[in-house]
């Protein structure tokens, strides 16, 4: 029997989300990772994660959930959650990757609709899309980038997500084909023995 491709990319929605905007992340995620997409449900809710002094979800939590919940074929596994994150040395975060790992959550909550960024649900999806494949970007071994358009630059607002791209930068990007180069022969090496 053969072995599953283990290229597949899979969203994985906690709570309801617009159909148009997972079908822009997997968009985007062909565009940049070039591997198959699926969305499908792995943790159905957050309250493992949740602090009740802070009010908010550790994404650290989810992160290690969500690694030991994937399914055989999914090499890397983007949660997207409405919730507010936090790490504990900081307020708030977007979201959290294992650098080099497999798994990697993005909060769409101050993502969304936010007075003095770019507006509409147009404006919110393009953000959306921008950090889930930044963070999905760590999970291949990228670091931030200090190219303010760069897909991996670290934004601390969502003015800064506005202004930069939706694609690595020429360095990012020959620092990723390397990765899915990597990934590719893996998976050969996988169904050969
Ligand atoms: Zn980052
Ligand atoms: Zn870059």
């Amino acid at each position: 029997m053969n072995a599953p491709a283990l290229q597949t990319i899979l969203i994985a929605p906690v709570g309801d989300f617009d159909p148009a905007l997972l079908a822009a992340v997997g968009r985007g995620i062909e565009r940049v990772f070039r591997t198959a997409v699926r969305v499908e449900t792995i943790l159905p809710d957050l309250a493992f994660a949740f602090d009740p002094t802070r009010r908010q979800y550790h994404s650290t939590a989810i992160l290690k959930a969500l690694a030991a919940s994937a399914p055989p074929d999914a090499f890397k596994l983007l949660a997207l959650v409405r919730v507010d994150l936090f790490i504990p040395i900081l307020t708030h975060v977007y979201g959290e990757a294992q650098l080099g790992g497999s798994a990697c959550v993005l909060s769409i909550h101050r993502l969304n609709c936010v007075p003095g960024a770019r507006g509409g649900a147009e404006g919110a999806c393009l953000r959306i899309v921008k950090e889930a494949l930044h963070e999905l970007g760590h999970t291949f071994g990228l670091r931030h980038c200090p190219d303010p358009a760069c897909l991996m630059h670290y934004c601390r607002s969502e003015q800064d997500v506005d202004r930069k791209s939706d694609a690595p930068c020429r360095y990012c990007r020959v620092l990723l084909e390397d990765a899915l180069r990597g990934t590719a022969a893996a998976c050969r090496a996988g169904r050969d023995g």
